[in-house]
C-alpha cells in the first residue's frame, strides 16, 4: 500500500493504539499539540517536536538562514502556546549536507538564539549528523503550565464560539509570492516575512488559558480547513464557520486583488499562520474578548460556532451555505 492511501494522519492513527496502553492516566500522549506529563509540583510538563525538512517545509535558497532558525523554534513554541503553556527548554537535532557552510550554520543558530533569548528559553541538547542531500532540522521543546490547565483539542463544547487570535492566510500569501517568483517588495515582502517569521502566540495562549470559559485550543499550522476538524474529531462535534468572518489582513487583501488570488481561500485553507484557534463558552465570550483586546490591542476574531454533529465544517457565506475550494496542506 502506498502512503498516500492513508496519509500522514492515517500513519499516526496506526501508531497511536500500539502505545496507548503505556500512556499513564493523567498523561496526554499522541493526538494533541503537545504531550502532557503531570509533575508532582503543581504544574504539568508539555513536550512537542517538529521537523523542518528542506524541499518539503522550506527552500534553502528562498529563506535566509536566520529566518529558518527563528521559524524552527517558533513553530515549536507555538505548540506550547496552543496548550496555554510557556516554553522552558529546547533540543536541536540537525542533519547537515556537505555543501552547507559554517557561515550558513552560524546564521541559522543566530536566528535560533534570537527567538530563544526573546522568550528566555535555553537550548539544552540535541544531536548532529551528516545528511546525504537535504538539510533536516528537528526541534523538541519542553514547556509547562499550571496543573490541570492544559487546553486540549477534545475540550470543545456545543455552542462554543470559535475564535482565532489574528488574521489568516498571510503566510499562504507569502508562499504564493515565493512559488510564483513575484518580486519581494512592499506587500509581497510583508507576506513573505509572515511566512518565514511566524510569531508564537505564547502570551495570548497564557491569557486565554487563564479563563475557565476557554475550552479547546490548538495552533493553526495546516489551515482552518484541516486544523479545525482535529478539534471536531477529538470533541465529537461539528462546526459552522462563516467564510465572510475569516480575518484577512489589509496587506493580503491588496495582494490578492493585485495577483488574482482568493484571499478567502488562502485564509481558510492556507497553512502556517500559527495563530491560535480556540473555542469559548458563549456567555464568557464578551468578557474574554474584552480582556484579550485590553492586553494585546487587537481583537479576538469570532469565526463560527461549535454545533452537534459529525466532525466536519459547514461553511457559510453571508448566512448562506457555501463551498470551499482547496482543503489545507497534506503531506502524502
Ligand atoms: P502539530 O501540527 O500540532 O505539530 P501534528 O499534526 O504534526 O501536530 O501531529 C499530530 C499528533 O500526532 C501530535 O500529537 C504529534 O505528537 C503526533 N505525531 C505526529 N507524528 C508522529 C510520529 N511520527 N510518532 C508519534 N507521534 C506523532
Ligand atoms: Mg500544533
Amino acid at each position: 500500500m502506498k502512503l498516500n492511501a492513508i496519509g500522514e494522519f492515517g500513519f499516526i492513527e496506526r501508531l497511536k493504539p500500539m502505545f496507548s496502553h503505556l500512556v499513564g492516566e493523567q498523561q496526554m500522549g499522541i493526538g494533541d499539540d503537545c504531550a502532557v506529563i503531570p509533575s508532582d509540583d503543581g504544574f504539568d510538563w508539555l513536550v512537542t517536536t517538529d521537523l523542518l525538512m528542506e524541499g518539503v517545509h522550506f527552500l534553502r535558497e528562498a529563506i535566509p538562514p536566520q529566518h529558518l532558525g527563528i521559524k524552527s523554534m517558533a513553530v515549536n513554541f507555538s505548540d506550547i502556546a496552543a496548550m496555554g503553556g510557556v516554553p522552558v527548554g529546547s533540543f536541536l537535532s540537525i542533519a547537515i549536507p556537505a555543501d552547507v557552510e559554517v557561515e550558513y550554520l552560524d546564521e541559522l543558530t543566530k536566528g535560533m538564539y534570537a527567538i530563544s533569548e526573546q522568550y528566555g528559553v535555553p537550548l539544552m541538547g540535541g544531536d548532529t549528523s551528516k545528511s546525504l542531500k537535504h538539510l533536516a532540522i528537528n526541534v523538541c521543546v519542553l514547556g509547562k503550565c499550571p496543573k490541570g490547565t492544559a487546553r486540549l483539542r477534545s475540550m470543545a463544547q456545543v455552542n462554543d464560539v470559535i475564535c482565532t487570535t489574528g488574521p489568516l492566510g498571510d503566510s499562504a500569501g507569502g508562499l504564493q509570492v515565493l512559488l510564483n517568483h513575484i518580486p519581494i517588495a512592499g506587500d509581497a515582502a510583508t507576506l513573505v516575512d509572515r511566512h518565514h517569521l511566524p510569531i508564537p502566540r505564547i502570551n495570548e495562549g497564557r491569557l486565554l488559558a487563564s479563563f475557565d470559559g476557554v475550552h479547546a485550543m490548538m495552533d493553526i499550522s495546516d489551515g482552518i480547513a484541516s486544523d479545525l476538524p482535529h478539534i471536531l474529531r477529538a470533541s465529537r462535534c461539528g462546526a459552522v464557520v462563516d467564510l465572510d468572518k475569516l480575518p484577512v489582513s489589509s496587506v493580503l487583501e491588496r495582494a490578492a486583488l493585485q495577483h488574482g488570488w482568493s484571499a478567502e481561500e488562502l485564509a481558510a485553507s492556507g497553512g502556517e499562520d500559527y495563530e491560535l484557534l480556540c473555542t469559548i463558552k458563549p456567555d464568557a465570550f464578551e468578557s474574554i474578548s474584552h480582556a484579550f483586546a485590553n492586553a494585546f490591542g487587537r481583537p479576538l476574531m469570532p469565526i463560527g460556532v461549535i454545533r452537534e454533529g459529525t466532525a466536519s465544517i459547514c461553511w457559510n457565506r453571508n448566512g448562506q451555505a457555501a463551498s470551499l475550494q482547496g482543503g489545507g496542506f497534506a503531506h502524502f
